[in-house]
């Protein structure tokens, strides 16, 4: 595998690698695990070449944010990018992709996708997110761009920004790899000490209850979302920031769940926040 650390050695080794192949593409903030392995995979599955890209962007970090503390661990990184056979890594420091000292004067800011869940609780998230995806696109120029279903919202975000910008990405999006007990793999769970690591998989559970609820003919949202609501309010260490039903492409709360809709929540258990999702069928 080639690592390259600048732009203009990763286009070239892009060009010398490329004469009308596919490339499939895997952006990430490194410290690998098995959602970002099937990310992958995937993309080795489908495509001549696979490029990923590790890079923790600043610009979606908000001020009190975790950015300082997020996990890194390149050589693992490296060692599982090798394994899974990977061909480029786009590995650039910060200084590279925001060379000027404020960090980009030209923003891309995305639209009503952005604006509930996530990007409601954490402003200027998805701000930063449609920046640094619209900087790799023009970088890396794949044929397709590989996204967990983990994150439901950024899913959204970046096929409407693929859309409405006209990027000729393609984008698969892959289901979310879970830990044997349900709790979906994030880096971010390496902060979860043993007792909340324990109790994590809630989240999850709390969601397939609705979801079956919701397969047993019970459409109400309101009610789905009180379901959920009870089960995690069982644990008074929870903190609750959204539970939502909401069409999963545009975004838009719904009254009635119906098939195509999203089920997701945002919890804090200590100083740990975990997002998870279902699709309904
Ligand atoms: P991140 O490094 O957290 O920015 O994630 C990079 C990509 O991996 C994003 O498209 C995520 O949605 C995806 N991803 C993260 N966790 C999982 C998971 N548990 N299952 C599937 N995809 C995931």
């Amino acid at each position: 595998m080639l690592i390259l650390k600048t732009i203009e050695e990763f286009t070239k080794a892009r060009s010398n690698l490329l004469k009308g192949d596919s490339l499939g593409f895997v952006p990430t903030m490194g410290y690998l695990h098995d959602g970002h392995i099937e990310l992958i995979k995937r993309a080795r599955q489908e495509n001549k070449y696979v490029v990923t890209s590790i890079f923790v962007n600043p610009t979606q970090f908000g001020q009190d944010e975790d950015l300082d503390k997020y996990p890194r661990d390149f050589e693992k990184d490296r060692n599982i990018l090798e394994k899974y056979d990977c061909d480029l890594l786009f590995f650039p420091s910060t200084k590279e992709m925001y060379p000027s000292s404020k960090p980009g004067e030209t923003f891309v800011v995305p639209g009503r996708t952005a604006e509930g869940l996530e990007g409601a609780l954490r402003p200027g998230h998805f701000r930063g997110v449609a920046t640094v995806v619209t900087k790799l696109l023009n970088i890396v120029n794949p044929t397709t761009t590989y996204l967990g279903q983990k994150d439901g919202q950024q899913v959204a975000v970046i096929k409407k920004l693929v859309e409405d910008l006209n990027f000729t990405t393609n984008i698969t999006v892959v289901p979310t790899v879970r830990e044997e007990d349900g709790l979906a793999f994030s880096s971010r769970n390496s902060y979860l000490s043993k007792g909340n690591r324990k109790k994590a998989p809630v989240l999850y559970s709390s969601l397939l209850i609705a979801s079956s609820e919701y397969k047993n003919g019970d459409h109400s949202a309101q009610h789905l979302k009180e379901m959920i609501r009870e089960q995690l309010k069982m644990d008074s260490e929870i903190t609750i920031d959204y539970i939502s039903i909401a069409e999963s492409n545009s975004l838009q709360e719904v009254e009635k769940a119906s098939p195509g809709c999203m089920i997701s929540a945002a919890i804090w258990l200590g100083n740990t926040r975990l997002i998870d999702n279902i699709v309904l069928e």
